[in-house]
């Protein structure tokens, strides 16, 4: 038996729920919707601020999931905001601001001949509107595992987390890493992400967040693989989940000293 106190908080990623050219990174609608309806049947279905406040409490009297979907794609108005207002689940919405300010599909759609409508600041507004917030997921989808300039960095993090303000009148306090695995993330992006004001960040690495552990960096699993994935991760039995977070030691998340970054450029 678990310690009573001491139930995991999963993290859920999704990117674009979808009726066709489904991909690594799509999942139907029905299957989204037999996701949605499984998991609130059985493990309550909460918000980024309610598990971090667990987390920081260091207590958790039963398991949470909390769903979260990527980067930003316009077919998300159509299915998933509409299956997750139906059933009242709490959801947060990471985008990346480049193709919503231009319109342009990410590279990695196009690059597979199928360009897809990325979200419009109107669409975001009114998921907004439906309750839905809106989280970071950098400028044009970088990869932070590869140098990068401060200007750079800052236009990646500082001005979308601005931007985002702006556009949806909310407070933008979570940073989503694109692609998310520990190769994608560095030191000195995190230092930014504090610096730039906002509370914490997420990889997707899979792994699972417990009480006491880390309030600052969550953890997050892929939602898109299919019900099996799923329900292999959350019917989790506590003895067999490896306790210390993968990132353990792994990265600094308090604000470092001196770590103001010069305020010279802006995103092209
Ligand atoms: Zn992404």
């Amino acid at each position: 038996m678990a310690d009573q106190q001491m139930f995991p908080a999963f993290v859920l990623f999704y990117h674009r729920v979808a009726t066709h050219s489904l991909n690594d990174w799509s999942i139907g609608k029905k299957n989204f919707e037999r996701h949605l309806d499984w998991i609130s049947k059985r493990i309550s279905m909460v918000s980024l601020d309610e598990i971090r406040a667990s987390q920081i409490e260091g207590t958790r009297s039963k398991p949470m999931v909390a769903i979260t979907i990527d980067d930003g794609y316009g077919e998300n108005s159509e299915h998933a905001i509409p299956a997750l207002k139906e059933r009242n689940i709490p959801c947060h919405y990471f985008v990346s601001t480049h193709f919503v300010e231009t319109g342009e599909p990410f590279p990695h759609d196009v690059s597979r001949g199928v360009p897809l409508r990325p979200n419009t600041i109107e669409e975001l507004q009114r998921y907004v509107e439906l309750g839905v917030e809106i989280g970071a997921h950098s400028h044009t989808h970088v990869n932070f595992g590869r140098p990068l300039s401060d200007a750079e960095l800052r236009c990646e993090i500082t001005d979308v987390r601005k931007r985002l303000q702006d556009w949806t009148g909310q407070s933008i306090d979570y940073f989503a890493f694109p692609f998310g695995l520990k190769q994608n993330i560095s030191q000195q992006a995190i230092d930014v992400i504090f610096e730039s004001g906002f509370k914490c960040f997420l990889s997707a690495a899979g792994g699972v967040n417990w009480p006491g552990k880390e309030a600052s960096h969550l953890q997050r699993i892929h939602g898109d693989p299919g019900m099996a994935a799923l329900k292999n991760w959350l019917t989790y039995d506590p003895r067999k989940i490896h306790r210390e977070p993968l990132f353990e030691d792994a990265f600094r998340t308090a604000k470092p000293p001196n770590a103001l970054m010069p305020r010279e450029e802006s995103c092209v």
